[in-house]
C-alpha cells in the first residue's frame, strides 16, 4: 500500500501515477486517485492493478495541478470499487487516502450514523471524511476542523487529504504510518516512501507520528496534532537514486 501527493505546475495525474508505480513493490488490491482543481474534486478508483485501472479509468487523463492518490491493501471492508481509496464526506467537498487502520472507527461511525451522515464504503477511512466534515460545523476553518477530527482517531494512519475550497494546499497527516515531504522547485511531494518521488526531487522532510503538515507548491508547513504549535524541521538531501 502507499500514498502520494504533489501540488505544483506540472499535471498532477501523471505524477501521482507514476508515483504509485514505484509504490507497488508495497503491495496493494485497489488504487484511485483525486484530483482537486476545478469546481469540483474528481474520483477515480477501483480494485485491480494499476496498469489495468489506468487503462480502464484513464487516469492520466485528469488535468489538473493538485491531486492524492493511494494503493490500497485492505484491512476494513473487501477489496472492491466502493472501497478504494479516496474516500469522501457526504457533499463530496473533502477527498482523502490513507493507509493503516483507525482502531475506533466503529464507535466514531455510530456517532456519525446518528448525526445524518450517510456511509457510501465498509471502510474504517471513509468515517475520517465525515468526522472532518462534522468538526466543519462548529470550526473557523478547515485546519481547525482537522485537528479536532485528528484528536478523535485512535490508530495507524498516514493521510493525504484535499478540500474543495481550498485548492492552494494539500493536507498531510502522519501517525504510525510512514509519510515523507518532497520538496521541489515551485513543488511539493508527499508520499509513503522516497522513491515516488525521487525522480522529481531529492529533498526531504521525513514526518514524525503525531504531526501534520500543509503544503502549497512553494511552502511548507508541519504543526503538532495535540498541541497545534508549529515544529521546525530540517531538509534533507538524499543522496542515492
Ligand atoms: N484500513 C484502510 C482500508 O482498509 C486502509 C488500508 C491501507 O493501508 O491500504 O481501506
Amino acid at each position: 500500500c502507499g500514498i502520494i501527493a504533489y501540488i505544483g505546475e506540472r499535471k498532477a495525474s501523471e505524477v501521482l501515477i507514476n508515483g504509485l508505480k514505484r509504490l507497488e513493490y508495497r503491495g496493494y488490491d485497489s488504487a484511485g486517485i483525486a484530483i482537486n482543481d476545478k469546481e469540483e474534486i474528481e474520483v477515480k478508483k477501483g480494485a485491480g492493478r494499476l496498469d489495468e485501472l489506468n487503462e480502464k479509468l484513464k487516469f492520466s487523463e485528469i488535468g489538473g495541478r493538485t491531486g492524492i492518490a493511494q494503493t490500497r491493501w485492505a484491512t476494513h471492508g473487501e477489496p472492491n470499487d466502493v472501497n478504494a481509496h479516496p474516500h469522501m464526506d457526504c457533499i463530496g467537498e473533502i477527498a482523502l487516502v490513507h493507509n493503516g487502520i483507525i482502531e475506533n472507527y466503529l464507535e466514531l461511525k455510530e456517532e456519525l450514523l446518528k448525526k445524518g451522515h450517510v456511509f457510501k464504503s465498509e471502510t474504517d477511512t471513509e468515517v475520517i471524511a465525515h468526522l472532518i466534515e462534522e468538526e466543519l460545523k462548529s470550526s473557523q476553518d478547515f485546519e481547525e476542523a482537522l485537528r479536532k477530527a485528528l484528536l478523535k482517531l485512535k490508530g495507524s494512519f498516514a493521510l493525504a487529504i484535499v478540500y474543495k475550497n481550498d485548492t492552494d494546499h494539500i493536507y498531510l497527516v502522519r501517525n504510525e504510518s510512514p509519510l515523507v515531504l518532497g520538496v521541489g522547485n515551485g513543488e511539493m511531494f508527499a508520499a509513503s516512501d522516497v522513491p515516488a518521488f525521487l525522480a522529481y526531487t531529492n529533498k526531504v522532510i521525513f514526518l514524525d507520528d503525531g504531526e501534520y503538515a500543509i503544503i502549497s507548491k512553494d511552502s511548507f508547513l508541519v504543526k503538532d496534532i495535540k498541541t497545534g504549535k508549529l515544529k521546525r524541521k530540517e531538509i534533507q538531501e538524499i543522496t542515492w537514486t
